[in-house]
């Protein structure tokens, strides 16, 4: 009888461990697994009654895994999917009726849909790249219970600091395009060599970790100020309080969406996959919404907390007005660290207290409120005057062809300051002046990329395609080639790549042999040992000589195994 049919007979004797705290579903079937050293396959089987993918976010088939294990673990299917699944953070500020939707396709046998009616498709946020951890948990882990596990805390996108440990996360060497029909074992793949997910100095720690508290506050159900009915609304009302009403309660987007790129920065917000691109970005229909849309709970966290900044510490900031203040005025070299000193303070019609600050390098302008990460640097809210230094930067931008509103984006000012600058410093640009400059940046680009393809470089350069596609579509549709690259590799290609990595197998078994410290040789730690990615295990149908090494060598114990706590 095979190992297979054998499982699917006993069923009802599938006891997959409990669950430690915040445990993922995926982590604890990966650690059943890797603990009664089983292949995936019969397990998928058993658990579920068929051949499911292995999900990190919504796994599906839960209503046949809650009847096949009810009686040894004592979870319905109902509990799996809120307490060991992404499915609570998602389905935060849902409709009722669509998050019960999601759930019984989650319950159900056809999931693959969800990822798009619950709002996580990728093409609004992106997800992390690869599962994180975080160093400091797993070392606890390892030392309380001899094994660590993957938290939901660390795979919520936009997620990128523990809570707990104030630590920015680690990638593992496993990536959600690797699921398929495989499990990865957080204590084999979370290891010392893995690099964090952002260096420290290209993000605001205090930032991150705001955004990864209130991302756990919304997977745990924390009530927030944030109703869930009409959330929509509370932001406006919420944006009206902050000061961006106009004339008849209209709201000033493009005032809000300034204000809201000088609170988190553009690094920050690309890093996120949330950056305010064009003329229609999210913010905008988010806020002025035409029809009906799911929001990625992301970008509701990220208004939440810029609203919410508005009424805490940074604008009470403010109060101390004999204080100095640091220049935000980055293209002058200033001899003092805070040259700032407000002149005048006045209360707005909504009630915020704004100050007007002269320096001596040129600027004179009125702000509200002050950064996040440095409580002494004021945010612009208009400027009455630019210091020269800045205006000869706009000069030099405006002659790279960039628009207003991008300059007002990257030099975190409210457009309308821009725009009156502008008019101020230029002359109007001829229009074939402007077209010529577009050619040659295209031009440029197009030589950057291979074959000069039209669309390589028309991804590498969106906002250049738009504008020369409006101005000067006849010759932008000569430029360039648009021969596309053949996918996929050829059987030689297939057969070379077999004998080397088959080698590089073959002497990183050798080498974990004769390391001797190892524990048990699993393939996942000799694909990585061989410096070979994950994805490998799912294309060994193509590599026969791989898949030989990997049957001869994995499974063997060195000398010295310890055995690890088995929790079951
Ligand atoms: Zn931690
Ligand atoms: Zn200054």
């Amino acid at each position: 009888m095979s190992a297979e049919s054998y499982l699917q007979g006993l069923a009802m004797f599938v006891q997959l461990p409990v669950p430690y705290h915040d445990e993922v579903l995926y982590s604890v079937i990966a650690r059943y697994i890797s603990h009664l050293e089983l292949q995936p396959c019969p397990v998928t089987r058993a658990l579920f009654g068929r051949m499911i993918k292995a999900q990190i976010r919504f796994p599906g088939g839960l209503g046949a895994l809650a009847a096949r294990t009810y009686f040894s673990w004592g979870r319905t299917a109902n509990e799996i999917a809120n307490d060991l699944t992404l499915f609570p953070y998602f389905a935060r500020y849902l409709e009722p009726e669509r998050a019960d939707r999601c759930l019984e396709l989650m319950k159900g046998d056809c999931c693959t849909v969800v990822h798009a009616r619950i709002g996580a498709s990728s093409r609004t946020v992106d997800s992390p790249r690869n599962l994180l951890f975080c160093e400091q948990c797993r070392d606890e882990d390892i030392s309380l219970y001899g094994e660590t596990y993957w938290r939901r805390a660390h795979l919520l996108p936009g997620a990128l600091v523990c809570t707990k440990h104030e630590q920015v996360l680690l990638n593992s060497s496993v990536s959600p395009r690797d699921r398929a029909w495989l499990y990865f074992d957080a204590t084999a793949c979370a290891q010392e060599s893995c690099t964090p997910v952002i260096s420290k100095a290209d993000i605001d720690t205090s930032m991150a970790l705001a955004v990864s508290r209130r991302s756990q506050e919304l997977l745990y159900g924390f009530p927030l100020d944030w109703p869930a009915a009409n959330v929509i609304g509370s932001y406006r009302l919420a944006a009206a309080r902050c000061g961006f009403a106009r004339r008849l309660r209209v709201l000033s987007l493009p005032d809000i969406a300034a204000a809201f790129h000088a609170f988190y920065g553009e690094s920050y917000l690309t890093l996120l996959g949330c950056q305010l691109s064009g003329n229609g970005h999210w913010l905008r229909k988010m806020l002025e919404p035409s029809r009906p849309v799911i929001w990625h709970p992301l970008r509701h966290v990220l208004l939440q907390l810029f609203f919410e900044s508005y009424a805490n510490g940074s604008v009470l900031a403010l109060e101390r007005t004999s204080e100095s203040w640091r220049c935000p005025n980055p293209y002058f070299q200033h001899e003092q660290p805070f040259p700032i000193t407000p002149y005048l303070l006045k209360t707005r019609k909504n009630g915020l207290r704004a100050l007007s600050a002269r320096c001596p390098c040129g600027m004179r302008f009125t702000f509200s409120r002050v950064c996040i990460s440095d409580p002494r640097l004021p945010i612009i809210d208009s400027v009455r005057d630019f210091a020269p230094s800045w205006a000869a930067k706009l000069k030099d931008m405006r002659a790279s062809g960039l628009g207003r509103r991008k300059i007002a984006s990257q030099m975190r000012l409210p457009y309308a300051s821009i725009v009156k600058l502008v008019s101020e410093i230029e002359p109007i640009v001829e229009l074939e002046q402007r077209r010529a400059l577009l050619r040659a940046e295209w031009l440029e680009c197009l030589s950057k990329v291979p074959e000069a393809n039209r669309r390589l470089a028309r991804l590498a350069n969106k906002g250049l395609y738009e504008k020369l596609a409006t101005l000067d579509p006849d010759w932008l549709s000569m430029t360039g080639t648009t021969r596309t690259k053949l996918r996929g590799l050829s059987t030689e290609d297939w057969g070379i790549r077999d004998n080397q990595w088959a080698e590089r197998l073959e002497k990183a078994a050798d080498k974990l042999w004769q390391l001797g410290s190892v524990q048990r040789i699993t393939r996942t730690k000799l694909i990585l040992e061989a410096d070979l990615k994950l994805w490998t295990l799912s294309k060994l149908k193509h590599l026969p000589r791989c898949r030989l090494v990997l049957a001869n060598r994995v499974g063997k114990c060195s000398r010295n195994f310890p055995s690890r706590a088995r929790i079951i």
